[in-house]
């Protein structure tokens, strides 16, 4: 940070700044200048993790590799997804401290310092939007998501927790070495440390572009959180589905013996459907979440980096995937 007076809180470490890229190519550059200003005098190295990027950020992050030693970059063989993204620069983050920023710079970098002046003592910082500026859908999902999360299934996540943190690099790796079958970084961190706090940050609307996580991916990744670190689910599941079978008993029982007329039993049978179809999809979620056995496909692959990439995260070894005159390397 420009501010050494935040440096003991850190005990003078140094930083990676791990910066997820999805065709964010309106906004690297700006993310790189406002980190810069802030951590410009500080022991601080970026990972720019493009996955998968079709526009022009590739192109920008190697740019600013080859002007700026401290750049440090991965780019994925396609879009894996967010999470896959993140996961990739806390696995080669060299610093002792991961500083988290999404590259559309939401939280302006500016208000790291709040992060940091909170960590003394602590293995992980998570900011929390005092007011934010996304869409109203995505604004009440968020406190539905929440709420189901915490007080219904009783899963254990930083309250309003965000991607904007500063956690020690040790312990985000050790969360992505895990390799868990539904990576979840927020939910995880609690189960191997009560040494993480929260602090109140900006937060603005997105300057350019639009948000890269569909409606699609946010309520797979929320079931994700459901089924893959609470069990009370499936208990609900289980239970609708045997109350649900009871009655159908009932019911047919009535109707076989003529107590009940068979109109009106078909009726409670059909409506007795909707409960225990909802139980088996939910067991099915856990079926498919738990896996089958089969070995778990990597969460990323890596086509070019200037940093040395661990021989499994390549997808091909072969010199035919250097990048013809740009500068960067497949190792
Ligand atoms: N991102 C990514 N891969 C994806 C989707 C998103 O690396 O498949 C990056 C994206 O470029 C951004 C960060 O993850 O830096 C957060 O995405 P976004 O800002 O779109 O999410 P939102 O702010 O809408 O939650
Ligand atoms: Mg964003």
């Amino acid at each position: 940070m420009t501010n050494t007076a935040h440096e003991p809180d850190l005990a003078g470490q140094g930083v990676s700044v791990v910066v997820p890229c999805y065709n964010e190519a309106d906004n690297v550059e700006d993310a790189y200048r406002q980190v810069v200003a802030e951590f410009g005098d500080h022991d601080v190295e970026f990972v720019f993790v493009d996955d998968g990027s079709t526009d022009g950020t590739l192109p920008i992050v190697r740019r600013l590799a080859a002007a700026d030693p401290r750049v440090r970059y991965l780019s994925f063989t396609r879009n894996f997804g967010f999470e896959a993204a993140f996961s990739a620069g806390y696995r080669y983050a060299s610093k002792p401290w991961v500083l988290h920023i999404d590259a559309d710079v939401q939280f302006p970098v500016a208000e790291a310092h709040k992060l940091v002046a909170a960590s003394a003592g602590q293995d992980a910082v998570f900011g929390v939007r005092e007011t934010r500026h996304d869409p109203f859908v995505r604004r009440a999902g968020a406190r539905a998501y929440h709420l189901v999360a915490r007080r219904l299934l009783g899963i254990e996540i930083p309250p309003g927790a965000t991607t904007f943190r500063l956690v020690r690099t040790e312990l985000a790796r050790r969360i992505v070495d895990l390799r868990l079958g539904t990576p979840y970084f927020l939910a995880t961190v609690p189960r191997l440390t009560n040494r993480y706090t929260t602090v109140a940050v900006e937060h603005r609307a997105r300057a350019r572009g639009s948000s890269k996580l569909n409606l699609r991916w946010l309520v797979g990744h929320a079931m994700g959180l459901f089924v893959g670190f609470s069990n009370r689910l499936a208990s609900v599941a289980a239970l609708v589905a045997l109350v649900a079978a009871g009655l159908a008993l009932v019911a047919a029982l009535g109707g076989v013996t003529g107590l009940l007329d068979p109109v009106g039993g078909v009726t409670v049978l059909l409506l007795l459907l909707v409960p225990l179809l909802a139980a088996l999809a939910v067991t099915v979620r856990y079926v498919v979440a738990v896996g089958s056995g089969q070995p778990r496909p990597a969460l990323y692959y890596v086509r070019e980096s200037n940093i040395d990439v661990e021989p499994a995260d390549l997808l091909l070894t072969t010199a035919a995937l250097e990048p013809v005159g740009t500068g960067g390397r497949a190792r």
